[in-house]
């Protein structure tokens, strides 16, 4: 017996000396490709310095519409995992990873969150809201996803994936009281606000803001005239306290809806996207503590 250990003893010496035992941590992080920034920074919470994340669509970039290059088929290419949101918002992301020639699992952030359908125009075939991670408890279901799936794809790592997930989702925990406390500071009346594009559903159905958005659910889409003048109608019947800019959106028709109706900017708030490193939503918890207080800030009155 102890001579058993004793040469096991040796093996693990002779393989760490010869350098077979991997330290990988250290050395080779798992390289992970996310399909945009939001979900990066999930990635990097819950993998720490195990991974090497990279998002393919970075900080203050339109979600919608996206079209990956070369360069992204390679980066997934030499990925052992893509997280991907799922409920729509990224039709290529299959075809890119087959594409692509390499081995990653796609692993889709949403499963198991219970989806709302597109808000805005009244016409036309709906499919699912993707903005799902703009509720706390939508986003801690995301996490979930993304620690499940790190484990899967880097056994080895596991215990450092729950580890830092449990940290992380503590601290969500304590963000969701946040948004709340932030929210409850507004009088029920003056929660009726105007954005963009209609990236808040999730966020509006769990904290209780009504967001009302000329161009629907996805970003790109054309805006008529007759949409404008309906907008503004609606502001003044509805007494529509204020209108927010998005960090993924052109912010001029929002300034005309603003000046055509009398109604004021009241700040600029971050939809699909974070900020770079400098901004104010540098991170999933910056990104959700900045819409509040923004919102807060311009309609508590
Ligand atoms: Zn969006």
């Amino acid at each position: 017996m102890a001579r058993r250990f004793a040469f096991a003893l040796l093996g693990v010496l002779f393989a760490s000396l010869s350098g077979t035992v991997p330290a990988r941590a250290e050395t080779n992080p798992v390289p992970v490709v996310a399909t945009f920034s939001i979900l990066g920074d999930f990635v990097r919470q819950v993998g720490g310095e195990r991974v090497q994340v990279v998002s393919l669509i970075g900080p203050d970039v339109d979600a919608h519409g996206f079209q990956p290059t070369p360069g992204d088929a390679a980066r997934v290419a030499s990925a052992r995992l893509v997280v991907a949101n799922g409920l729509g918002l990224e039709g290529w992301v299959e075809r890119l990873a087959k594409a692509s020639g390499g081995r990653a699992t796609i692993v889709t952030a949403s499963r198991g969150v219970e989806p709302i359908a597109e808000a805005g125009h009244a016409h036309g075939a709906h499919g699912p809201d993707p903005h799902a991670f703009q509720s706390v408890v939508n986003a801690k279901i995301y996490v979930g996803n993304i620690r499940d799936g790190l484990a899967a794809a880097d056994p080895d790592g596991k215990a450092v994936y729950e580890g830092n997930a449990a940290v992380y989702l503590a601290e969500l925990d304590r963000l969701e009281v946040e948004v709340r406390a932030a929210i409850a500071r507004i009088p029920a009346e003056r929660r009726r606000v105007i954005t963009s594009h209609d990236a808040f559903g999730y966020y509006a159905s769990a904290y209780g803001i009504r967001f009302i958005a000329p161009r629907g659910v996805s970003s790109d889409t054309d805006i008529s005239a007759r949409d404008v003048a309906r907008i503004i109608r609606q502001i003044k019947a509805e007494k529509i306290p204020a209108i927010f800019l998005e960090n993924v959106s052109d912010p001029r028709l929002m300034e005309r809806i603003a000046k055509e109706s009398g109604t004021r900017i009241g700040g600029k708030l971050y939809s699909d996207a974070l900020s770079d490193a400098r901004g104010p939503a540098a991170t999933y918890l910056d990104l959700m503590r900045h819409n509040s207080r923004t919102l807060a800030a311009a309609l508590v009155p």
